[in-house]
């Protein structure tokens, strides 16, 4: 039996859903944000259900963003739970706010090489450093390799890398129930933003000219998801997924039409991805500049890829026209 226990976060996004695995040993998916809010609805939750945080035997984490992971510390250290999770994963759940930090470089020198301006820049990453509290740590005492197997006494869950919301996005495939639990990889009334992030357990030079292309990274996780049999799919947000081939093929349609109308903008004159996120977002490609950012890069690699589209650098800038 798995409960879905929907904890609040301070988010746009809304409830972030784990998931209690009622078998052996007991499992909790993911934790919810490091909030006093997220914690007392967790053990109203547990409680519901006949269980305390202490009780719980094991935490698995599937992926690396703030409202999945932020009570890992604090339920590790009342349930002393083996916490399971991607080995690449790992570096990041036990040192947090070191990530999170090089993260926000990364993200602070692409904004400036996309052309969106310094004040907007320096805003935005005071309010990302504002957020980190809501992070937390704790020691990895099971790193999982991607295609190994969980074992529990009544399931066999088969550990899935498909990188691409984040670089660390971890599914864990039931077999046997032919249901999957998929952090935030599909959602039912959202499309996962494919959010730009430093690659993981990488060389040090791995960014190289390049950055990270994530929407075609989490294209061709879909691919490998859509071939799976599953009957649900257990989303980190909102309703269960029930049809997620339909779901996944929805997903292509809408990227393909992005795409279309990015490839536009471009042919009429070549455009910043800053210019173009205006273009299709007006004042949100300010207030949210990283993420519509990451939008953006993610459609124009695949242009890229296609030969539709090229890269023009002027002064320390992008731009990209038609090929
Ligand atoms: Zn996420």
């Amino acid at each position: 039996m798995i409960h879905c226990l929907p904890i609040p976060t301070p988010f746009a996004v809304g409830r972030v859903n784990c998931y209690l695995i009622e078998d052996d040993p007991l499992t909790l998916v993911d934790t919810g944000p490091n909030s006093g809010k997220a914690l007392d609805a967790l053990e109203r939750a547990l409680a519901e259900h006949g269980r305390r945080i202490e009780d719980l035997q094991r935490i698995v984490i599937t992926h690396q963003h703030l409202d999945h992971l932020g009570l890992v510390g604090i339920l590790a250290d009342r349930s002393r739970a083996e916490i399971c999770a991607l080995d690449l994963l790992a570096p990041v759940l036990e040192e947090f706010g070191a990530h999170a930090e090089r993260d926000d470089e990364l993200a602070e020198a692409l904004m400036l090489r996309h052309g969106i301006p310094r004040d907007v820049v320096t805003a935005l990453r005071s309010v990302s450093r504002s957020f980190r509290g809501w992070g937390g740590s704790a020691h990895v005492d099971r790193p999982l390799r991607d295609g190994e197997t969980l074992e529990f006494a009544d399931r066999r869950l088969q550990v899935q890398h498909r990188p691409g919301h984040s670089p660390s996005d971890t599914l864990f495939w039931d077999e046997r129930r032919a249901q999957l639990i998929g952090g935030d990889h599909l959602i039912k009334h959202i499309s996962s933003n494919p959010l730009i992030s430093r690659p993981l357990g990488g060389r040090s030079g791995e960014l190289g000219s390049g950055r990270p292309r994530a929407l075609m990274m989490y294209m061709d996780s879909l691919r490998e998801t859509r071939e799976l049999p599953a009957e649900v799919v257990l989303a980190g947000h909102g309703e269960p997924v029930t049809e997620h081939a339909a779901l996944i093929d929805e997903r292509f349609r809408m990227h393909e039409r992005r795409a279309a109308k990015i490839a536009a903008l471009i042919a009429e004159r070549p455009r910043t991805a800053y210019e173009i996120a205006q273009d299709l977002w007006g004042n949100v490609a300010v207030t949210q500049a990283f993420l519509t950012l990451s939008e953006v890069l993610g459609h124009v690699d695949l242009l890229i890829d296609r030969g539709e589209v090229r890269e023009v650098e002027v002064g320390g800038v992008i731009r990209y026209e038609s090929s």
